[in-house]
């Protein structure tokens, strides 16, 4: 049986891959679990998310498919912040026997959960068409998430991953401040990036593996297998764990992005790679967010932002002038594409004028007086107007990031990327 899990927590407390990793201990009662859990992230901009859009799933192998049931419900009604407006969580139950029936569709329905909107409806009509077993709570939303975790489970080939050993409180000590010795998170870092990421932001010295809000995470490490994951979480010296789950996950996969050929098809609430030419000068508005715009073959226009969480990435952003040309990855929210990264394809030639150089001395010429040409003091060479010479822009092509601690859970990270006719610059 295959247990997808959605929408249990609030932003004041809870988190649905605390309840997996706790099923997955209990449910050892009635099976055996088959195959590493899944934590899948849905598209990042639906306004229902709690924090970062995330579904479960389990494979379990079991003859008493009725108890395993009863006991996920049970759990969900005991631990999902149900008082909660946004909180509103579904369970999908697929049997075995309707795996094959149901790998096509739900492949189809977890791309669309991760790049498109969906309704709740079109879940539950899915739900009620395939006869599987599902329970949904007050409106039933997480009913799309926990579909959606089915299908990644079924079509495990299809999808790229990496993994995430999240390790949990103990529960009298959720809501208070974490204990963490900070410097063993930067320890870990050191002794295994790249084949871990997003542990500790350098640049920044930040930690950013460690949430800060009231759930039952401590810290989650990111990295590309289970072994090394487990590696960086040996070195790592904070208060004791109730209990820990190592993911795997479309995390860190560029999942969500839409190739887009134009700016005509983009749409809000969706992630895409777009390619155009920098059209004004980058503006710092208030707040110290960057925006500048972006123009495409067909002379259509959109603002990208870099905002102020990007920190150092706005640094870059700000050294780009029209003309150039780029490619840009991220989502899209009021009309304002929020970059995620970019590529720098092309920088267009800057100029700056100069005094006009005589031919015979080598110098700079002086001016002779408003709208007088130029002189050369030397030889008495005139010439009548300025010259243009090409600047140097500070800048090279490439690929950049944001840093790790304004990463987006579904963005690749530069280290992950195999491009090698490309300079990539990843942020550390
Ligand atoms: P949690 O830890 O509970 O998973 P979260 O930040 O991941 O927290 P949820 O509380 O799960 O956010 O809220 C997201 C809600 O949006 C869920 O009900 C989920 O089913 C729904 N959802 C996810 N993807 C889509 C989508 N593409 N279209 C519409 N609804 C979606």
């Amino acid at each position: 049986m295959i247990i997808g899990i959605d929408d249990t927590d609030s932003n004041e407390g809870m988190c649905t891959t605390y309840l997996g990793a706790l099923l997955l201990d209990e449910l050892q009662a009635y099976g055996t679990v088959e195959t590493r859990p899944l934590l899948i992230r849905l598209n990042p901009t639906i306004p229902y998310k709690t924090r970062g859009n995330a579904a479960v799933a389990m494979k379990l192998k079991t003859d008493c498919p009725e108890k395993v049931i009863a006991h996920v419900v049970s759990r969900i009604e005991e631990f999902a912040r149900i008082e909660c407006e946004k909180t509103n969580p579904g369970a999908v139950f697929i049997p075995e026997k309707a795996y094959e029936k149901l790998k096509p569709v739900l492949r189809n329905f977890l791309e669309k959960a991760v790049k498109e909107v969906i309704e709740i409806e079109e879940a539950k009509s899915l739900i009620s068409e395939s006869g599987v077993p599902s329970k949904g709570f007050k409106n039933g939303r997480g009913l799309i998430g926990a579909l959606a975790a089915c299908g990644a489970m079924l079509n495990l080939e299809e999808w790229d991953h990496t993994f995430e050993y999240l390790a949990y409180r103990q529960k009298e000590k959720w809501g208070t401040p974490r204990k963490i010795e900070k410097e063993s998170f930067f320890e870990a870092d050191r002794n295994t990036y790249p084949d871990t990421w997003d542990t500790v932001d350098l640049k920044n010295r930040l930690v950013v593996c460690v949430p800060h809000s009231a759930d039952p995470v401590l810290f989650g490490i990111r990295g590309k297998n289970p072994a090394v994951v487990t590696k960086a979480v040996s070195l790592i010296r904070a208060e004791p764990i109730e209990r820990f789950a190592i993911y795997r996950t479309n995390q860190g996969t560029d999942m969500h992005l839409i190739s887009a050929e134009s700016i005509a098809e983009i749409r809000d609430m969706h992630s895409y790679t777009l390619e155009g030419t920098v059209s004004a000068v980058p503006e710092t508005i208030h707040g110290g967010h960057v925006i500048f715009p972006i123009q495409d073959g067909d002379g259509n226009e959109i603002d990208c932002a870099a905002f102020e969480p990007t920190k150092n990435f706005r640094l870059l952003i700000r050294k780009l002038r029209p003309g150039d040309r780029i490619v840009v990855s991220g989502s899209v929210n009021s009309r304002t594409f929020n970059i995620e990264k970019i590529e720098i394809k092309k920088l267009a030639p800057l100029y700056r004028e100069e005094n006009p150089v005589c031919p015979t001395c080598g110098k700079h010429m002086k001016s002779s007086g408003q709208n007088q040409g130029f002189r050369c003091k030397k030889c008495g060479t005139q010439a009548t107007s300025k010259i243009l010479c090409e600047t140097n822009r500070n800048l090279t092509e490439g690929l950049y990031e944001v840093p790790p601690c304004a990463r987006r859970h579904l963005a690749k990270p530069l280290v992950r990327e195999q491009k090698s006719d490309i300079e990539i610059h990843p942020a550390r």
